[in-house]
């Protein structure tokens, strides 16, 4: 076995990005331009659903804001989360002056569910934003319906289920308002940072898309080469600084060229540990319903009660053996500014209490080898049963 460390994620980038990524630099254009449009109308194409408009925004963060700001989210609103989810998911929500209003999630998925959903509806909710945790779609026929039945926006925070199905149908072409991906360095596909939000809705894409770039009603590829002069521009309302520029987009083209090769990669990786860890006193992630794609942005294990060492102590051995292990997430209810802004404590969120205490994420991304799975299993197996 190789003593090197291995660490918990690493984008895999190939010789075709960095030659996109010389072009643009050579020519000229390296801000918003025509490879970020590029990279857009691929990936409506990618998503197969013509009637999708796809906006390149320089992260998830940023897609996610500029979606809840087009729906009209603002002060006195409520906008239901879970509480185990990344900050990003909770901040945008403060951005605009709303309200995040935390449920707790699915004790096998991590995930919130339609009565976890239902039960926090009050007559100030405005929007709900489910999170695909590790890449496992929420039950959002569910989800989806409630909403429509309040009048409720649903935003979807897909950073981590790019490519998932739910029901077959790939996330990002279901009946939310918007969905929004992220290309953070860790994720299934990746841009430096970078995020993709999508929707069906004409008006909102429009919003977004003048939010995008300080309130500008056109943007600077069509402002340079329409025949206005060149030097023409109306604001239209205070935005934003959320392009994603063409260095970016240049590799992103490229990345989602790759993307079904890397899920496939990442779900044969996923399902040699489901074959190596069965038998440990381990909780195995949970599995798609009904042949359901698994994004796999994650490799989720929960230690169970009778593992008599700490999750803490569990990846301090992993790292001592030379493996990186990492936790998704800290709930949001246990960081001070959302503890003490809204005064949550652990009992309100049980399950998402219970799944933090023994949760710990296996290494899990492409340029890991099938030799590296068996590094980690048999790390895990030492760790656990002293062998
Ligand atoms: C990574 C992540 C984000 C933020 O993505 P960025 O592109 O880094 O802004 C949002 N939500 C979740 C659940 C994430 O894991």
């Amino acid at each position: 076995m190789s003593n090197k460390f291995l660490p918990f994620s690493l984008p895999e980038i190939g010789e075709e990005e960095i030659k996109e990524v010389v072009d643009t630099l050579i020519s000229g254009w390296v801000t918003t331009g025509p490879k970020t449009k590029r990279f857009e109308e691929d990936f409506v194409r990618f998503l197969g659903c013509v009637s999708l408009e796809a906006i390149a925004v320089n992260s998830a963060t940023s897609g996610l804001h500029l979606a809840l700001e087009a729906v009209g989210v603002g002060p006195g609103d409520e906008v239901i989360i879970p509480t185990y989810t990344f900050t990003a998911t909770a901040e945008i929500v403060r951005y605009l002056g709303a309200t995040p209003v935390m449920v707790d999630v699915d004790k096998h998925t991590f995930n919130i569910t339609n009565l976890t959903f239902t039960n926090a509806i009050t007559e100030k909710t405005k929007a709900v934003i489910p999170v695909h945790f590790a890449g496992l779609s929420c039950e959002m026929d569910l989800i989806i319906s409630t909403a429509k039945q309040y009048g409720i926006k649903v935003i979807e925070d897909a950073a981590h289920a790019l490519p998932a199905t739910h029901n077959g149908q790939l996330i990002g072409t279901l009946a939310s308002d918007a969905t929004v991906f992220s290309f953070y360095a860790n994720k299934t596909m990746t841009t430096g940072e970078g995020g993709m939000l999508v929707t069906r809705d004409p008006e909102l894409a429009k919003r977004c898309r003048i939010m995008r770039l300080h309130g500008i009603s056109r943007d600077a590829f069509d402002r340079y080469s329409s025949k206005k002069p060149s030097w023409a521009y109306e604001v239209v309302a205070p935005g934003f600084k959320y392009n994603m520029p063409d260095i970016a987009a240049s590799i992103g083209i490229h990345q989602l060229i790759k993307l079904p090769g890397f899920q496939e990669k990442r779900q044969r990786l996923a399902e040699l540990y489901n074959q190596k860890l069965d038998g440990l006193p381990i909780k195995l992630p949970a599995l798609p319903e009904k042949n359901d794609m698994h994004a796999w942005h994650l490799y989720p294990i929960l230690l169970k009660e009778e593992v008599k060492i700490s999750r803490t102590e569990f990846i301090e051995k992993m790292s001592e053996l030379q493996i990186g292990c990492s936790v998704h997430f800290i709930p949001l209810h246990l960081h001070p500014y959302w503890r003490d802004t809204y005064n949550l404590s652990p009992g309100m969120f049980p399950t998402a209490q219970g799944v933090y205490e023994r949760e710990v994420s296996l290494p899990l991304y492409t340029k890991m080898t099938i030799e590296d799975v068996d590094r980690v299993v048999k790390s895990v197996k030492r760790v656990l049963l002293g062998d």
